[in-house]
């Protein structure tokens, strides 16, 4: 646990960098710092592992104030990842990652070990290993420094705008990746940045700062969105809050529909069966009961079948409200398609029906009943993350 008590940074010029901050940091868990440029999250991050002094207050690592910490052991403790990765040019892929272990003293055998461990972790090809840095995309780059910073397994992971850098799809993927390395892990991480989308993806709390370093909300993502605690949170999360708030609510309370679902070898008369003057389709799945699309009742003739494609379907249980809605509105019927773990049709959803799960969530949540409980995943890592 970082305990972050009252800390302010003035700069020799004056500048506030960072304006009595209070934060608890958990172990075992993401805090991300996010806020406009200038708001004093590099600073603030630099204090934990002192490359920036306070001007005032402290900082205690599981209860021990930093300033009587040797500051080489405390840096070791903590790994450190920049934009653009800050890697050694000269150095390749595997002696990067080796640093710090090869500092600690360990023997150049074990420390190659460990660093093709990491790689491993990390997601890159062990055919990289001998590379030079200018030989890697953005993406791989991060990665190592990602590795490099894990070399030594430090209980502390400091990430400075880690994927800032690199495009909208190669971030996703890194994102991805650094959840579920720490649902592996369970480290102590504070990631900066500037990106309130990806404080939200990763982030298990989220500490907003305002110009001036003034914390203006410390709180979990879902908190932030349904409730933020003033104008500047709310017009930094931006219009949609609502709909991204989806995110957190799982389809488990979602009434499926499974009548308007047939087989592809139905008969008229089954299909016939199945219709509703409120479902003008049925959907149409192979003998394994995987979607194949929507027919339209009258134009069904043994042999003689007209398809809409089925669209985009969601994991029923495990994906979020947001990702059900989205299947609704985007499905050529208005009806979304829920599916099992295999991708077999559990049932159908129309956007009303979504609409009524959401209104649902909404109350419980507001009953402090957690909106129809968290989205399912494994610990630590988010479910519904990119949907
Ligand atoms: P952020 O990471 O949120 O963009 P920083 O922590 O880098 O913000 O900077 C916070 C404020 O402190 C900014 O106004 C910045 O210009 C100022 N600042 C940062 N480093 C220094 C420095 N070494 N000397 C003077 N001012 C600084």
């Amino acid at each position: 646990m970082i305990t972050i008590e009252e800390v302010s940074k003035r700069y020799p010029d004056g500048t506030v960098a960072v304006d009595r901050l209070s934060l608890d940091i958990p172990d075992r868990s993401i805090t991300v710092l996010v806020g406009p440029s200038g708001c004093g999250k590099t600073t603030t991050l630099r204090m934990i592992n002192r490359m920036i002094e306070p001007s005032a207050g402290r900082i205690l690592l599981d209860g021990k104030d930093l300033q009587q910490q040797p500051v080489n052991a405390l840096r070791r403790s903590m790994g450190y990842v920049i934009q653009n990765a800050g890697l050694f040019q000269h150095r390749t892929v595997v002696d990067n990652i080796a640093t710090v272990p090869r500092l600690l003293g360990w023997s150049r055998q074990r420390a190659r070990d460990r660093a093709a461990e990491l790689m491993a972790r990390v997601g890159l090809d062990p055919a990289m290993a001998k590379r030079y840095p200018y030989q890697l995309s953005g993406g791989q780059q991060q990665r190592v420094g990602v590795a490099r910073a894990l070399a030594a397994d430090p209980p502390v992971l400091l990430m400075d705008e880690p994927f800032s850098a690199v495009d909208p799809v190669v971030r996703r993927g890194l994102q991805e990746e650094l959840l579920r390395i720490q649902g592996e892990l369970g480290k102590a991480i504070v990631f900066v940045t500037h990106d309130i989308d990806e404080a939200i993806r990763i982030g298990d709390r989220v500490a907003v700062l305002r110009t001036g370093g003034r914390l203006a909300q410390f709180a979990p993502p879902d908190e932030l969105l349904s409730a933020p605690a003033d104008d500047f949170v709310a017009d930094f999360l931006g219009a949609d809050r609502g709909i991204r708030g989806l995110s957190f609510f799982s389809t488990t309370g979602l009434n499926l529909d499974s009548t308007p679902v047939v087989a592809e070898d139905a008969t008229t008369k089954q299909v016939a069966a199945r219709v509703r003057p409120d479902v003008p389709y049925v959907l149409v799945t192979d003998v394994d009961g995987k979607p194949l699309g929507w027919a339209e009742p009258a134009g069904w003739t043994e042999g003689e079948k007209t398809l809409l494609p089925p669209g985009q379907t969601f994991e029923f249980g495990r994906d979020s409200l947001r990702v059900a809605l989205d299947c609704a509105v985007l499905s050529p019927t208005g009806w979304a398609i829920g599916v099992d773990r295999t991708g077999s049709v559990v049932g159908v959803a129309s956007q009303e029906t979504v609409a009524t799960a959401i209104r649902a969530a909404h109350a419980e949540r507001d009953l402090g009943g957690g909106g129809g409980g968290p989205v399912d995943g494994p610990p630590f890592a988010k479910a519904g993350v990119g949907k």
